[in-house]
């Protein structure tokens, strides 16, 4: 056990929990989703959305100065300033589409933009953006304003442009400070430089600050991560989350640059991940849900302990009843139970604005089966436990008869000491919540074929 109560699993069992899974940012996910052949579907979805409801609004900005060799995002390298004047053209064009479709002014507690890099976008470019969303939507005053930067490509004068319009929250993309690592991945981002970021936003009263770490990248070995562990303590992000290198280079081309003899072999990457958890802990953040770690004090800590995460396309929030409007190229929405994902290439994307298109590319109406394995699986993975009773309730439904052919996979978990499965929960063990993904995946309906195929997915590694 560690000094914050958790028990740190062993190497062995670590060994046996790593299978392919979903992340499950939504459930179902992506590949079962199908081709939409239009924007109709989301545009009826739209036209009756409630405004009891608030909303997140996700923007997509899909370029970067340089592309980094593990990134797996949708990005490309930005060639000149024209590409992202005609994106914030496009972006304010699907503003415009989506309000024009909602039947009255929503209100809007989120507006988190991603990539990529979003501080391609130049100041003008941000100004009119936030502007037209304004106009468009009631903006809590409390709302949050996040975005993800890079301090190398982030100026001094646009990180005082973005605090300076509200923004609350800042998440950097460290990976891991090593030089010859960052050189191995096309990367050069430098601890000073992050250090006098992370100063400034501090500066601006800003409480969040959000840390990426990635374990599994070439040449890591115990020696480098544990002095960028020191040093990412020493920064002392509210959050930090903690991927594991998904190196999957059949789907992406830029992976190809990696020389795959100096990835870590898979007892050395299950030895990266424990030293990077045991660090964390020791230096007192907390596991929440899966990946993460907070402060005790930050608010997904708090809401962790209090049994009320939830999880959307973006990460972990508190939020619990906003819908997700996305916007962008590529970017994923999750509105009253149906999920869409904007068209991926920019061209089209344009060419569908324009005409006054929603964007659609892939999407899915979630039955009642999809509804109550959604609630199950996202319980699990956002706060390691079903009341069973909770669900039976909201859905008018017998949790154990309704799921007599799950409950027993459980079994061989249940006999390692990672799930309990009594007649009020099925809850994951101290050790077990290491392995949230494993759990969730036996209430999947989709992983065994059993409710439609799932187009031959090619799913990470759970650690
Ligand atoms: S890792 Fe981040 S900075 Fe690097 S290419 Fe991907 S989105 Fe861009």
């Amino acid at each position: 056990m560690n000094p914050s109560g958790t028990v740190i699993p062993g190497k062995e069992l670590v060994r046996e929990m790593d299978v392919a899974a979903p992340r499950y940012t939504s459930y179902p996910t992506i590949p079962v989703w199908s081709a939409a052949d239009s924007g109709e579907a989301y545009a009826e979805v739209l036209r009756r959305h409630s405004a009891d409801t608030p909303l997140t609004l996700y923007f997509h900005v899909p370029f970067c100065s340089t592309i980094c060799h593990y990134c797996g995002c949708n990005t490309a390298k930005l060639e000149c300033n024209a590409q992202t004047a005609e994106y914030a053209e496009a972006l304010r064009q699907e503003i415009r589409l989506i309000a024009a479709l909602l039947p009255e002014r929503h209100r809007v507690t989120q507006i988190h933009w991603g990539g990529g890099t979003p501080s391609t976008l130049n100041n003008g470019e941000f100004t009119a953006i936030l502007n037209l969303v304004r106009q468009s939507f009631d903006v809590a005053d409390d709302a949050e304003l996040a975005i993800e930067t890079n301090p190398m490509t982030c100026t001094d004068e646009k990180l005082r442009f973005l605090l300076d319009n509200g923004f609350n929250r800042f998440s950097i993309g460290v990976q891991d400070f090593d030089p010859e690592v960052q050189q191995r991945i096309g990367r050069n981002q430098t601890y000073a430089r992050t250090a006098e970021f992370c100063r400034t936003i501090r500066e601006h009263g800003v409480r969040s600050l959000n840390f990426d770490l990635v374990y599994g990248l070439p040449t890591q070995n115990l020696d480098k991560a544990g002095d960028t562990m020191s040093k990412v303590v020493d920064l002392s992000p509210d959050r930090i989350a903690v991927y594991s290198f998904a190196f999957l280079p059949t789907l992406r081309d830029n992976q190809r640059n990696i020389d795959t003899s100096l990835i870590p072999g898979t007892d050395m990457k299950f030895d990266l991940y424990l030293l990077t958890i045991e660090r964390l802990q020791q230096a007192g953040y907390e596991m929440i849900g899966m990946d993460h770690y907070a402060k005790p004090e930050e608010e997904l800590a708090v809401a962790w302990r209090e049994k009320r995460l939830r999880r959307n396309f973006m990460g972990y929030t508190t939020k619990a009843e906003t819908d997700v409007i996305a916007m962008g190229a590529t970017s994923i929405s999750d509105v009253s139970g149906y999920y869409c994902q904007n068209i991926k290439d920019n061209a089209p994307y344009f060419e569908s604005v324009r005409a006054g298109r929603l964007p659609v590319q892939r999407h899915m109406t979630l039955d009642t089966d999809d509804l109550i394995r959604r609630r199950v699986i996202m319980d699990i993975l956002c706060n390691g436990i079903v009341l069973k009773e909770d669900v039976s309730k909201r859905f008018g439904i017998s949790f154990e008869d309704y799921f007599a052919l799950e409950l027993p996979r459980l079994n061989p978990l249940i006999e390692k000491g990672l799930v309990v499965n009594d007649a009020r929960a099925v809850e994951a063990t101290e050790t077990g919540r290491f392995f949230l993904r494993n759990i969730a995946l036996h209430f999947d309906n989709y992983l065994d074929g059993r409710k439609g195929p799932n187009a031959g997915a090619t799913f990470s590694r759970t650690v």
